[in-house]
């Protein structure tokens, strides 16, 4: 058993302390990770604070892992002791139903094993990648390409997969317009892949403060919300939106911003239910959906993907001490554009 370092908090107003965690023995497909960053996702914040409902505490948050493998199982065969490797937000799923089958383990029909705030197969709770060291099973386990940084890998895991997903999903490409609401973590890789799909991406953000940011990201327009004719001027002008907001906005006005046949995909998960009012989708035989995160041979096709695009996150690495200030730079949107804890300092 290994005795790892962590940072753990123990209620929704709770600072984050120094922990120690124990991971387990090696199960015979499983690898031990030593940890080198671990991103800093707004849900993280949403789960820490119980947003979304009871957490058991003390909670160590983190799912966007990034680390070298140490040691592994006795009959793993995809890793070996010093690979470059990615964990995301989930460590385990059946493998056996119609879902996992099709490489969506996410939408696991038994329910995925997230890798914190969760319980796996032995009973225990998870604990996430604010630590030194994780345990994982291989089939879990993703490859970092060789040109990008582990500190910027990280945020891959879980902002990156999160926004590819939907944007594979619902053809973001050549000739097609798509919008990014909210450019933070997830806006800003959103911004970045999509550019790099193909597509004419556009920017809709409350204030043109980060316009510059966005067009260097790749986006070729820029809006604030803010702004009294932004949805006038842009009514029926997008194939497709990614919602990344992470509070309630208003959603039939976006959806007014749908060509005949266009989706908005909701990957922002704001406690709160949002309204929706049917006109706006029926008119114009528009879809409103939702995604989470992506499956692992889709997470690996992402890193690759990225990889081969040269697109990584912008991060500003911090130490583990300043996660607190991160989170409320976070919920400030205060932040250029994912804190990545170097797990060193912990
Ligand atoms: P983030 O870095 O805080 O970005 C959220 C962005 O939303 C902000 O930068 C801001 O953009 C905008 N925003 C925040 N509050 C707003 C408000 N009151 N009204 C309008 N816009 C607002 O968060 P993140 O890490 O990207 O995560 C975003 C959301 O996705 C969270 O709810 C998170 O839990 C969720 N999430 C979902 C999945 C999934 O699988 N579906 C995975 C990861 C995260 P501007 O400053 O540009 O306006
Ligand atoms: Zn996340």
């Amino acid at each position: 058993m290994v005795i790892a370092k962590a940072r753990a908090v123990d209620g929704p107003d709770k600072s984050f302390r120094a922990a120690e965690i124990e991971r387990r023995d090696l199960d015979v497909h499983d690898v031990l990770i030593e940890i080198k960053y671990a991103g800093i996702c707004h849900s993280d914040i949403h789960t820490a604070h119980g947003d979304w409902g009871e957490v058991k505490y003390p909670l160590v948050p983190g799912h966007e892992i990034a680390g070298i493998v140490t040691e592994v199982g006795s009959e793993v065969t995809k890793y070996k002791a010093g690979d470059r490797v990615g964990v995301g937000c989930m460590v385990d799923s059946c493998g056996e139903c119609k879902n996992c089958r099709e490489g969506e383990e996410q939408y696991c029909l038994k329910g995925n094993v997230p890798t914190y705030a969760g319980v796996d197969k032995y009973g225990e709770p998870t604990q996430g990648g604010y630590s030194t060291h994780i345990v994982v099973t291989e089939d879990f386990v993703l490859r970092i390409p060789d040109n990008i940084e582990l500190d910027a890998a990280a945020p891959l895991l879980c902002a990156g997969i999160t926004t590819y997903s939907p944007l594979n999903h619902w053809n973001a490409g050549p000739g097609k317009k798509v919008a990014v609401v909210g450019m933070g973590g997830l806006g800003h890789m959103a911004v970045k892949i999509a550019h790099a799909m193909g597509a004419e991406v556009s920017v809709l953000s409350r204030t043109l403060n980060k316009k510059e940011d966005g067009l260097e990201f790749g986006a070729e327009a820029y809006y604030a919300t803010t702004e009294p004719d932004t949805f006038e001027k842009l009514a029926g002008t997008f194939d497709l939106i990614i919602n990344t907001v992470s509070a309630k906005i208003d959603i039939s006005a976006y959806l007014s911003l749908l060509t005949l046949d266009g989706a908005m995909v909701n990957v922002g998960a704001p406690a709160e239910p949002l309204e929706v009012n049917v006109f706006s989708l029926i008119g114009h035989r528009r879809s409103f959906a939702g995604s989470m995160i992506g499956g692992i041979r889709e997470t690996q096709e992402m890193l690759d993907f990225c990889g081969e695009h040269g697109i990584v996150p912008k991060i500003e690495v911090i130490s583990a001490d300043y996660i607190d200030e991160a989170y409320e730079r976070v919920l400030a949107s205060d932040v250029k554009y994912r804190f990545v804890i170097d797990t060193s300092t912990i």
